[in-house]
């Protein structure tokens, strides 16, 4: 069986569910027989590459560079996973919509700063959004796994799914708030 093209990306999120997907721990080697990762926080690759059959996304979307790298991920990948909560509904980085972006702006770069207070972020720096969003309010979506963090039964077993081409009921390990 050929292996199939993996990618995964962090956009905003904590980094938490790659944490979990690595808690997978030995099953990772049973994975790699079949899936090769192209690109990753896990590998090096600089570019996201073309004809990817997986993209696995933890975050939501808080930039205009989250924005066009999902657009660049959808146009690049045959299926997209939406990897736990803040990926799915926004979940703790949505927290900001709260308050909105100038005051987030304002307590991070003038109250809260020790340097460069008063400086706002150099335009080198990814641009906030207004709002914070889920992955799914700016492109199509094929899988969305739950968590936060994802737990990592959950991700091996769509990961396998997907593999063997099943589709998988991950609503056992959907929890909130633990
Ligand atoms: S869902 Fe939870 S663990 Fe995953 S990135 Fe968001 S805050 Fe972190």
């Amino acid at each position: 069986m050929s292996k199939i093209k993996v990618a995964t990306i962090w956009l905003d999120g904590c980094s938490g569910c790659h944490m979990s997907f690595l808690d997978m721990d030995e099953r990772i080697i049973e994975l790699a027989q079949h899936m090769d990762i192209v690109y990753s926080p896990y590998v090096d690759a600089k570019d996201f590459p073309e004809n990817v059959d997986l993209t696995i996304v933890e975050g939501a979307l808080s930039t205009d560079h989250d924005l066009k790298i999902i657009k660049t991920i959808r146009q690049n990948s045959k299926k997209i996973l939406a990897l736990g909560d803040c990926a799915i509904t926004g979940n703790i980085s949505a927290m900001k919509n709260l308050v909105g972006t100038d005051a987030v702006l304002e307590k991070g770069y003038f109250d809260l700063a020790d340097f460069n207070k008063g400086k706002y972020p150099s335009k080198i720096v990814p641009k906030l959004l207004d709002k914070v969003i889920p992955l799914n309010e700016a492109v199509d979506i094929d899988f969305f796994v739950p968590g936060c963090p994802t737990p990592a039964d959950a991700i091996y077993e769509v990961l396998k799914g997907v593999i063997e081409g099943v589709e998988v009921d991950v609503s056992k390990y959907t929890r909130f708030g633990l």
